[in-house]
């Protein structure tokens, strides 16, 4: 029976508060474990949404919806109104999440500093972010986090190399089909990427060939299709709040498949970590999500993947791929060189 993990990104203020805690308590009713993973510093999102408003990125139902789902307030943030610093603000809300036995790791310190800034940053405007919300983190829960999932999808060359040196296990940064070690550079790191499999809720919502009333139904099928192990994204802004009814129809039909429920703890436990397969670390795009995403790139040579891992078809959607840009050092020499594992020697 296929294994999918929960993974919840929560990127506002408003959205811990209320998103956040509902969808704990509803998954907690059930016994479901979910993976929180919280932005920590300041809520700067209204920056992001006018810019979306302004770009005319979404179409105008989905213009209209955000608006909906995130409220007049949150649309200020950063704009009109400082924006709130959402681990100091919401740090009872995140230890009870936590205290509710569900796993937390990192989503972001600035979820819109990251989500704009990263593809083009050098590694020390990268270190500082992750090492801020490490900070912050620790402030919060008193050690350190061992999860990462990046803000958007988005990353740089440099973000695998920090995550092997201030200490996280496993991280959850890009699209994909399975988990996989990346390579960067040619350059493979030690921290595996647990890629998001099924397409979002905001996604599916944005399709016309998907109407709402068959959404279940379409990732049902997604996941009875594939047979493997999946990794289902959802949004504390979303399917903790306009969605949670829907979201709550959609897990419920999920186990009354037989469907194994899991945090993201539980789908790196149960990987064979010395096996994994290497692929490049790429930027693509997403049916349904506009711009360039961070993504499971090509599968690398035989040596970096044994034969005794068998996988199933590629579900993840990704229509085009390129190659990771980001740092121009030599794969041996640069800051990537001289933290990761050479590849020639794994
Ligand atoms: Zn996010």
């Amino acid at each position: 029976m296929p294994r999918i993990a929960l993974k919840i990104d929560v990127d506002t203020d408003q959205g811990t508060a209320t998103g956040a805690l509902q969808l704990a308590r509803a998954l907690e009713r059930r016994g479901i474990p979910a993976t929180f993973l919280f932005s920590v510093g300041p809520d700067h999102t209204g920056r992001a949404l006018r810019r979306v408003f302004r770009r005319g990125f979404l179409g105008k139902v989905r213009r209209t919806s955000v608006m909906k789902h995130y409220g007049v307030r949150t649309l200020l943030y950063g704009t009109l109104l400082p924006g709130p610093h959402i681990g100091k603000r919401r740090a009872d809300v995140m230890r009870s999440i936590a205290g509710s036995g569900f796993e937390v790791g990192v989503h972001a310190y600035d979820h819109v500093k990251w989500q704009d800034g990263v593809t083009t940053a050098d590694e020390y405007w990268t270190r500082r972010q992750l090492v801020l919300a490490l900070e912050e983190f620790g402030e919060i829960f008193s050690r350190g986090p061992i999860v990462h999932g990046a803000a958007g999808w988005q990353m740089n060359a440099y973000v695998p190399g920090l995550q092997e040196q201030l200490g996280f296990h496993y991280a959850s940064d890009t699209r994909g089909t399975h988990a996989f070690l990346p390579m960067v550079n040619g350059v493979v790191y030690s921290v595996p990427q647990l890629p998001t499999t099924l397409p979002t809720l905001d996604e599916l919502l944005g399709r016309d060939d998907v109407p709402q009333s068959a959404l279940a139904a379409h990732l049902q099928a997604l996941v009875e299709k594939s047979g493997t192990d999946q990794v289902f994204t959802l949004h504390a802004e979303l399917e903790g709040c306009a969605y949670l009814d829907l979201f709550l129809e959609l897990i419920d039909r999920w186990r009354a498949s037989g469907f194994l429920l899991e945090d993201l703890a539980g789908h790196h436990a149960a990987l064979r970590e010395s096996t994994l397969p290497v692929h490049e670390l790429a930027m693509g795009q997403v049916e349904g999500r506009s711009g360039w995403l961070a993504v499971q790139g090509p599968a690398q040579p035989a040596v970096f993947a044994p034969a005794t891992l068998q996988y199933g078809p590629a579900t993840g959607g990704v229509v085009r791929e390129t190659e990771m840009a980001g740092s121009d050092d030599d794969a041996g020499a640069g800051p990537l060189g001289r933290h990761g594992k050479r590849s020639g020697q794994a």
